[in-house]
């Protein structure tokens, strides 16, 4: 006789990946649960793009009170740093129960507990208050996350040795901070503090920030950095983190000839990236091991190795981005629920919200190139465009890189608002449009968005308000 599964699709982890996987799959009208050890939401909501983009915001209104004196503006500004947080607090509360209410209000059963596989068909859900159940299924959707790398000698547990989710969680701002890394994290959140008055010393063992970016696209950044008197350390690796009475002293070791420096400050942020998390799921009692790079190998549709298991978001591979993990929950979902949807490759934009922004989609030029007969790319500088003008805002730039017969494959934007034109550009990608039809929508002006026009006709010879090549 067989054994009745307690749930069609068993989703382990609420963030952004596992949610999503968890509402679409119960609008396909499949019969979900969703196990949850912590807070739904994940690490976006509760750790890491929500909490961060509000402290960015609110930093943002401080720096331009201070430096918007060539509109007339001068202003004293005194930051409530308690009262921030509570604000930001605030959002993640209603994010939390947003969440908990769409999954309810589509059907999905929600579970609190830490999910670990008995075996292929059935999890033992460990609860906060001691409590166990076990939970048969008969699809498993991983989507554990990721949580930061530890350099060895600075453990989170050590006191001021954060991690992103202790620096998004201080509830008073240290005097100064040294960072380690700059790439997302490390830029997004030293610009953030650098802006609320912090003294940030950032080391980096690479020769330059964000080496994800070309060189053109974090040369606005950079200046904006110094600019806010933030020091960047390049070619230093980290190696030593002492306790002083006042906080903390780095020690780090030249990348070349191994000369060390040492670093004082309140605190010091460790942002070296982010791992998969496969460990909390006993994933090798069903036989699933993580590959050389620690993740979950999946097909294109999300399944593992293991045929009825399938992995999404941080857990399954590159980009470790939140609307990534997303998009390919609604993949797994679809898969498990029979739409035989093909799987489409689709331009996944990155975004970095530092000062400027930088945002980028599809391919470079460089790797235009490479499958391409003819590469050609339009571009319109912000200072040219009369609504960054009236923002204040004019550094960076549109450009979109276009391949055979002008269709865009790739664009790249820093500047103001990059994060948001970022989108008409991955719309282009993904419908495959030549500039010559990205040139004839209209554009609302005086926007920024104008600049996707204007770089469109640029790539055609025909800008209007900027010199065509
Ligand atoms: P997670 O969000 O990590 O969620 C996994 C969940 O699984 C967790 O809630 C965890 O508690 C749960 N879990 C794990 N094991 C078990 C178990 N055995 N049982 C039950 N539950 C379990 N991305 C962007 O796209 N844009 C941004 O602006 C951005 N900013 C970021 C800023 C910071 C500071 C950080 C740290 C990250 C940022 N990211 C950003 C990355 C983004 O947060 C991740 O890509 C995203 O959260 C991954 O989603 P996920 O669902 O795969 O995993
Ligand atoms: P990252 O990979 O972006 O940057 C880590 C940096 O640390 C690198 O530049 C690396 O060279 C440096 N580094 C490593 N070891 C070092 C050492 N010992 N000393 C000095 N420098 C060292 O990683 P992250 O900033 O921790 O972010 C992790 C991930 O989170 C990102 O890759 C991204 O997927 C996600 N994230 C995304 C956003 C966004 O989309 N806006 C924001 C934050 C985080």
């Amino acid at each position: 006789m067989s054994e009745r599964l307690d749930t069609g699709i068993l989703v382990v982890g609420g963030g952004p990946a596992g949610y999503v996987t968890a509402i679409r799959a119960a609008q396909y009208d499949l019969d979900v649960t969703l196990v949850e050890m912590d807070a739904l939401g994940g690490t976006c909501l509760n750790r890491g793009c929500i909490p961060s983009k509000a402290l960015i915001s609110a930093a943002d209104v401080a720096h331009d009170a201070r430096t918007s004196s060539q509109m007339g503006i001068s202003a004293e500004v005194d930051i409530n740093f308690q009262r921030m947080v509570e604000w930001k607090d605030d959002i993640v509360g209603r994010m939390n129960r947003s969440v908990e209410k769409l999954c309810k209000a589509n059907g999905v059963s929600l579970v609190e507990g830490h999910a670990a596989f008995e075996d292929e068909h059935s999890v033992s859900i460990e609860k906060s208050d001691g409590q166990s159940e076990r939970i048969t299924f008969e699809y498993a959707v991983v989507a554990t996350g990721s949580r930061p790398i530890e350099l060895p000698g600075f453990e989170f547990h050590r006191s001021n040795v954060l991690d992103a989710k202790g620096a998004l969680e201080l509830d008073e701002l240290p005097a100064s901070l040294v960072v380690v890394g700059a790439g997302y994290i490390g830029m997004e959140l030293s610009m953030l503090f650098a802006k609320l008055g912090v003294e940030i010393t950032v080391v980096e063992a690479l020769d330059s920030m964000m080496p994800a970016f070309s060189p053109d696209l974090i040369a606005p950044v950079a200046s904006a950095a110094s600019e806010l008197g933030m020091e960047m350390n390049y070619g230093e690796l980290a190696s030593e983190c002492h306790p002083t009475d006042q906080g903390v002293v780095v020690t780090t070791e030249e990348a070349d000839d191994g000369d060390r420096q040492e670093y004082e400050a309140d605190a010091v942020l460790i942002a070296v990236g982010r791992t998969p998390v496969t460990n909390t799921m006993a994933l090798g009692r069903i036989g699933l091991e993580p590959d050389d790079d620690g993740f979950l190998r999946t097909d294109e549709y999300g399944r593992t190795a293991v045929d009825h298991v399938f992995a999404v978001g941080d857990v399954a591979g590159e980009p470790m981005l939140a609307h990534a993990g997303s998009m390919e929950g609604e993949i797994a979902a679809s898969e498990i629920a029979g739409r035989n949807t093909p799987a489409v490759n689709r331009a996944i934009p990155a975004v970095a919200f530092t000062s400027p922004e930088i945002a980028t989609v599809g391919l470079s030029e460089a790797e235009a190139k490479e499958t391409q007969h003819s590469v050609s790319v339009g571009e319109f500088p912000m200072r040219a465009s009369g609504r960054a003008l009236t923002t204040g805002h004019t550094e960076g730039f549109v450009r979109l890189v276009c391949g055979d017969s002008n269709v865009v494959l790739g664009g790249q934007v820093v500047g103001p608002e990059a994060s948001e034109l970022i989108s008409e550009i991955a719309l282009a990608v993904d419908e495959g449009l030549p500039t010559d039809e990205l040139a004839e929508v209209i554009h609302p002006h005086p926007t920024l968005s104008e600049s996707i026009g204007e770089a469109a006709a640029n790539e055609q010879d025909i800008a209007i308000h900027t010199l065509n090549r």
